[in-house]
């Protein structure tokens, strides 16, 4: 690796992240943990999620077979609960008994609400006071779930100071409290540990294409932290796979609006990792813009940092419009709505199939559902009530 990740964070909180890594390279080989997990994982949150031969859509693009594998079906509707379970249960088997989180649009703390709520654990979730004016419905959930929601910031916080007050929070509290970052971001251990809690995805995946007799040519995923694009690509890493990351394109790289932190940016400190930072000349974190609030984020995770410069991945770029188109086609063809997130990723495929052979397969992480963006959606496409 080339200098990606690592720990950039004040001394207090070395301590604590020494102990998480402990813990989580303990209970990641403890047999209990893992039995448990898997339990959770299947009973609770729907796991094994299906792969799904998309013919219609297969049809229409005239090219390489695409194959869907549903994280969409998840408890919760998003790929997010791998993630949250784990390390909530990681908490629990290290006697934390309160879990913080951040949260942007409100899926991250949605998901550990929930995760919280099946483990009996306390859970506070810090999220800007703009965005809860915005996300009122998660609001709701996460306070019917049991947690308690933390505006932050003034009247305009988002998810920056969503963070900032997390981080301090845990300053405060490192002894009691566990973390629950929401993607494959921040400070060692967290992208790792992230990685591991998602990497299910691309096993699961890879087994059942097997099942199925089909070779994996090109998988494809949507990348704003990267948590469900580096759990597809780390168990395809080595199988000739070509693994290609789909990030928010916005308005287009030229306007400047977008949130294309791996094609638009450079190397930076954000968040207590080294990584790729959207940022201006003078190094000051860009603004970002996307259609999908969840894509919505100026840094990235660093092993798509590493995989890009490595050549392991390539990383490319779906404009808002692409997006809504995507998630119009699957909807039509396939009767499946999806996340405007994962609908990136869907125009990503669009893009490649065509210009493959008919014989190959490429498959595409749905990385959640698009109930939650009907409206958004619906109102930016035209569709009338
Ligand atoms: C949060 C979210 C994303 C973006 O997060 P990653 O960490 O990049 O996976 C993508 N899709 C959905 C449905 C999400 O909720």
């Amino acid at each position: 690796m080339t200098g990606f990740g690592g720990r950039y964070v004040p001394e207090t909180l070395v301590p604590a992240l020494d102990r998480l890594e402990s813990d989580y390279a303990r209970l990641s080989r403890d047999p209990g943990f893992r039995r448990e997990l898997g339990t959770y994982l299947s009973t609770y949150a729907g796991r094994p999620t299906p792969v799904y031969y998309a013919a219609n859509l297969t049809r229409r693009l005239g090219g390489a077979r695409i194959y869907l594998k549903r994280e969409d079906l998840l408890h919760g509707g998003a790929h997010k609960m791998n993630n949250a379970l784990g390390q909530a249960l990681l908490a629990k088997r290290s006697g934390s008994g309160r879990i913080i989180a951040e949260t942007g649009a409100g899926q991250h703390g949605v998901a550990t609400a929930m995760a919280c709520a099946a483990l009996g654990m306390k859970c506070e979730v810090y999220m800007g006071a703009k965005d809860m004016r915005r996300q009122r419905p998660n609001v709701l959930r996460m306070r019917l779930l049991g947690a308690r929601v933390v505006p932050a910031g003034g009247p305009d916080g988002t998810l920056r100071d969503a963070i900032g007050d997390a981080i301090r929070d845990w300053t405060a509290s490192v002894r009691t409290t566990h973390y629950l970052l929401g993607s494959a971001v921040g400070p060692r251990p967290y992208p790792a540990m992230v990685r591991g809690f998602q990497s299910v995805i691309g096993r699961e995946a890879r087994s059942q294409m097997r099942k199925m007799g089909r070779r994996i040519d090109a998988a494809v995923a949507c990348v704003g932290g990267g948590s469900n694009a580096v759990g597809t690509f780390a168990p395809l890493l080595g199988t000739g796979a070509e693994l290609v990351g789909v990030e928010a394109g916005g308005s287009g790289l030229k306007t400047g609006r977008h949130a294309a932190t791996l094609a638009a940016g450079r190397p930076g400190i954000l968040h207590g990792m080294r990584s790729y930072i959207l940022q201006d000349a003078e190094g000051q974190v860009s603004e970002t813009h996307s259609v999908s609030a969840g894509l919505d984020y100026p840094g990235v995770g660093p092993d798509h940092a590493g995989y890009k410069e490595s050549g392991r991945a390539r990383y490319v770029t779906a404009t808002d419009r692409e997006a809504l188109g995507a998630f119009a086609m699957l909807a039509e063809e396939e009767g499946i709505i999806p996340a405007l997130e994962s609908a990136h990723a869907i125009a990503g495929a669009a893009r490649m199939a065509p210009r493959m052979k008919k014989s190959q397969n490429i498959l595409v992480t749905l990385s959640g559902r698009g109930d939650k963006d009907i409206d958004h959606a619906g109102g930016l496409l035209g569709i009338k009530d």
